[in-house]
């Protein structure tokens, strides 16, 4: 096939450029599927679960301190009454069955002051640990976040690159015939699809070429593409 000096060393620089532009898309690709944020995702998502656990955990305790401080203020409520009925009755019966009641209403709120200690104990705690957990919480988002902001700025910086390479790649198809394209785009789906000697080897396989085939690459007319031997690359000069 014939090319001349201008069109093969456009189609070696066309074989480099679409070697870049397939690096930049894997790179594209593993950016945005970043394992490190796939992680975070995975934390955040148990973290939620921890959030609302820890959540209803501080509105039950909530619920329930309030209950035991409503039945505490029955209780004094019923307790000040008592005493204030005591005061004002002139019957000594009465005033037993009212003194007795007292006692077990002072039992009763003695029971309930108990009880709200311990739940507020518990409250105490469980917020402690809301906290904890929206702080870890906010951790992770916020690493997310950076990540994400790093993961966008890659990818525009790849995404631009690879934008460069694309209008490159244009004017070095300008350059090489139509057969030649056509031979490079078959070539190029499987490997490498263009080399030139160096060091005595192809530069697309890496493997050593020997004196026959060096010397019947570099005999061939100057507008003329060789084939590598070991990889069928089209050799450039
Ligand atoms: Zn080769």
């Amino acid at each position: 096939m014939k090319l001349d000096k201008v069109g093969q060393s456009a189609l070696l620089r066309l074989s480099e450029v679409d070697l870049e532009i397939t690096q930049i898309k894997h790179e594209i690709t593993t950016a945005i599927g970043s394992k490190e944020l796939e992680s975070l995702r995975a934390q955040l998502a148990s973290v939620a679960g921890e959030l609302i656990a820890a959540r209803s955990q501080v509105e039950n305790l909530e619920t329930e301190q309030k209950r035991a401080d409503d039945d505490l203020h029955l209780v004094e409520a019923r307790i000040a009454r008592n005493k204030e009925r005591l005061n004002q009755t002139s019957s000594p019966k009465d005033a037993q069955g009212l003194q007795s009641e007292i006692e077990s209403l002072l039992r009763r709120r003695g029971e309930l002051e108990d009880t709200e200690l311990a739940v507020l104990a518990d409250l105490e705690s469980s917020q402690s640990v809301l906290t904890e957990v929206s702080s870890r919480r906010d951790g992770i988002n916020s690493k997310m976040e950076q990540l994400q902001t790093e993961i966008q700025a890659q990818v525009d910086g790849l995404k631009a690159r690879g934008r460069k390479l694309t209008a490159d790649r244009e004017t070095l198809v300008g350059k090489i015939s139509a057969e030649v394209m056509t031979a490079y785009e078959l070539l190029a789906k499987r490997q490498l699809a263009v080399g030139q000697v160096a060091n005595r080897s192809c530069s697309a396989c890496r493997m050593g070429l020997n004196a026959n085939t060096i010397d019947s690459l570099s005999s061939l007319p100057e507008d003329e593409i060789g084939y590598c031997p070991e990889c069928q690359a089209m050799m450039v000069r």
